[in-house]
């Protein structure tokens, strides 16, 4: 085994026994949580790797990323697409990836669903409190964007993404994340949680946590 192969190993374990901790004092059923690891900036060795070792869920932010690595893997690799959208890119991103977590502009939805009828899709809720936008469609927005998706569109709606916002405690964010998604009981994905608040995101009933840096070190 190479250098890096162990590292890998030891890192991926570490995790996956971390999740392991963090279903059991949540009192959660481990199979409802999903790892997707996200080897953005990493190259195709590290992803044929993590296959080696069991790794089925791949998350990539840039589709000139995945779409270079998603056809060197084989068929049963399941990839993410968790980045910021741009139209342009659709068509390509809606060839390799199998799940787009980033949905948050109904025009988007549209052209997704005219390239690749079905898609499976997650829209992305955002919990920034102040006035960025970094992305995702506003909690009180959220309603309206589920019936214009399910009424315009054939899209799969598997449930719903959002990224731990800055500047608050991810307890607290999360927290008021599943207060929203209750609403939505028809779509039971949800997509949060990354290297520094997975622990968290469990604990608020993610069912996909989409971890990074923690397996595969700093960008
Ligand atoms: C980069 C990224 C991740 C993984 O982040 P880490 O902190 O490296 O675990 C997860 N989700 C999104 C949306 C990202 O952009």
């Amino acid at each position: 085994m190479s250098a890096r192969s162990d590292e890998l190993k030891h890192n991926l374990a570490a995790v996956r026994s971390r999740i392991a901790d963090a279903a059991a004092s949540a009192g959660r059923d481990l199979d409802e949580i999903n790892l997707i690891v996200v080897t953005k900036t990493f190259p195709l060795s590290d992803v044929e790797i993590l296959y080696e070792l069991g790794v089925r869920d791949f998350g990539e932010n840039r589709d000139q990323e995945g779409s270079a690595k998603a056809p060197q893997m084989p068929a049963d690799v399941i990839w993410h697409f968790q980045g910021q959208i741009q139209s342009n890119k659709l068509k390509s991103i809606s060839l390799w990836a199998d799940l787009i977590h980033s949905l948050d502009e109904i025009r988007h939805a549209m052209l997704i669903d005219s390239l690749s009828p079905g898609k499976s899709v997650l829209i992305q809720i955002s919990l920034d409190t102040d006035n960025e936008n970094r992305g995702g469609v506003k909690p009180t927005e959220l309603q309206e964007f589920v019936n214009q998706l399910t009424t315009k569109t054939q899209l799969d709606l598997r449930g719903f993404m959002a990224v731990g916002p800055l500047g608050q405690a991810p307890l607290t964010a999360f927290s008021r994340l599943r207060e929203i998604v209750k609403d939505f009981p028809k779509y039971p994905v949800l997509s949060a949680g990354m290297s520094n608040d997975f622990i968290e995101a469990i604990s608020m009933g993610a069912t996909h946590v989409r971890i990074g840096s923690q397996i595969l070190g700093v960008r």
